[in-house]
């Protein structure tokens, strides 16, 4: 038999659990390994308690990592003990959470894989399954989440982002200081955001000092029905904004790109993606062909023209200044007799109070626009979430800033004496 000890101390196990017996398959590239205990006192999982064993739950299995290439799995039939309290309980297992089919080892090795890939190919690198490896991640984020301290979030964006095709949105809201992602909830109607706020205490509801969004009036009811001097704290960010004029800088150019085809070539083939991009961004290699597109007499030119002179708007020292540039603005975009522009130029003047809330609060939603490229990635990346819910944890998984290995059993089992071997008795309840 290899050496007991070796693998005592490979999988980390201290009194009263020690190696029983070790069984090496090279066939099957597996080692597996018995764990059996001395002691007959165990603190009762619930309570802690001490109590005598009572008897032993059927053997159940582990992962654990690797020996070389060689599968290792951890066996042991898990005591029980009779609670008064709480009736016949297994005890907690040092190596495993309850329910898990992996030692806290392997767990931590598979979160760090799954950060790095995909599921499928973490799953093939960990040689698990693809189940499996959700339900790690289902119980890291249920983990992080339990254990994720009750701060104060200052700033807060809130963002709407489609989850599949069509019209099927997640709203996301995301603590704009520490770029991390608090809360996903489905649709993108009022009560999408309101369970976001009810899990907030008084005190937390009170310290959101600002609330970067789109002008989404669903959106606007939820923060005004929760957050006390809303209309000082919402704020209809840049991005949004200027997201609204790029989609009609792109209407005014599909116009115009059918009419001059029906009249013969259209000049604007093929130039979708270049009035995308904002000046400076512009890639070298298109400005040629850009620059006499904005010479000729296009109207899709003077809409581009109207997106970027509003970019100006958030440069101003102060909310007068800019109020009086967007007037000038208003008067240009709404007689630039291009339909598109008028009606967000009109949807922005509606919304203009909320806008120019910039100017004190100074927030905008570009970390969410961060937060957005990597969720889009993760989208991109997750052929086979199968369902909305995966989309979700992944999103929590690789955004949620969450403490995913950290493990509140192990924590528990460190502080109480018995997992340092000097008595096994001496778990206080908690
Ligand atoms: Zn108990």
């Amino acid at each position: 038999m290899p050496d007991p000890e070796l693998y005592r101390h490979r999988l980390g196990l201290e009194a009263p659990w020690t190696v029983a017996n070790v069984e090496l398959k090279v066939k099957e590239q597996r080692v597996d390994v018995w764990a059996e205990h001395s002691d007959s006192l165990w603190p009762c999982a619930e309570c802690g308690k001490t109590l005598p064993l009572y008897d032993h739950a059927p053997e159940r299995s582990w992962r654990h990592l690797d020996s070389c290439q060689f599968m290792t799995y951890l066996h042991a039939r898990i005591p029980r003990v009779d609670c008064p309290e709480h009736g016949v309980r297994q005890i907690r297992v040092p190596w495993a959470e309850p329910k898990s089919r992996f030692t806290i080892l392997f767990e931590r090795l598979a979160i760090d894989v799954l950060k790095e890939a995909d599921v499928l190919g973490a799953a093939r690198v960990l040689r698990i399954s693809w189940d499996e490896a959700w339900h790690i991640i289902e119980r890291a984020v249920a983990r992080g989440q339990a254990r994720k301290q009750k701060r104060s979030v200052r700033r807060i964006g809130v963002d709407e982002k489609s989850a599949a095709k069509g019209h099927d949105y997640l709203t996301i809201v995301c603590d704009l200081d520490e770029a991390t992602v608090e809360y996903i909830g489905d649709d993108r109607k009022q009560d999408s955001l309101d369970p976001y706020f009810h899990q907030l205490t008084p005190e937390q509801r009170d310290a959101v000092e600002a609330v970067a969004m789109d002008m989404w009036e669903p959106y606007v009811r939820s923060v005004n029905a929760h957050l006390r001097g809303a209309a000082e704290k919402i704020v209809f960010d840049k991005f949004h904004i200027i997201r609204h004029l790029v989609e009609a800088v792109d209407r005014v150019r599909r116009r115009e790109h059918r009419a001059q085809a029906a009249t013969g070539d259209s000049p604007l083939s093929g130039t979708k993606y270049l009035w995308l991009y904002s000046e400076e961004n512009l890639p070298e290699k298109h400005r040629d062909r850009f620059e006499s597109l904005r010479a000729a007499d296009l109207k899709t030119a003077r809409a581009w023209a109207l997106k970027e002179v509003l970019r100006a708007l958030w440069g101003y020292g102060s909310r007068g200044w800019a109020a009086r540039f967007f007037a000038r603005w208003y008067f240009w975009a709404t007689h630039s007799r291009l339909k598109p522009m008028i009606e967000v130029a009109r949807m922005i003047k509606r919304h203009l109070a909320n806008v120019l809330t910039y100017f004190t609060q100074r927030v905008t939603n570009a970390v969410s626009e961060g937060l957005n490229s990597k969720i889009q990635t993760i989208k991109k990346r997750a052929y086979g979430f199968r369902n909305r819910e995966h989309f979700k944890l992944a999103i929590y998984f690789h955004c949620g800033g969450l403490d995913l290995p950290g493990d509140p059993c192990q924590t528990r089992m460190k502080r109480s004496s018995w997992h340092a071997g000097s008595s096994p008795h001496g778990r206080s309840s908690e």
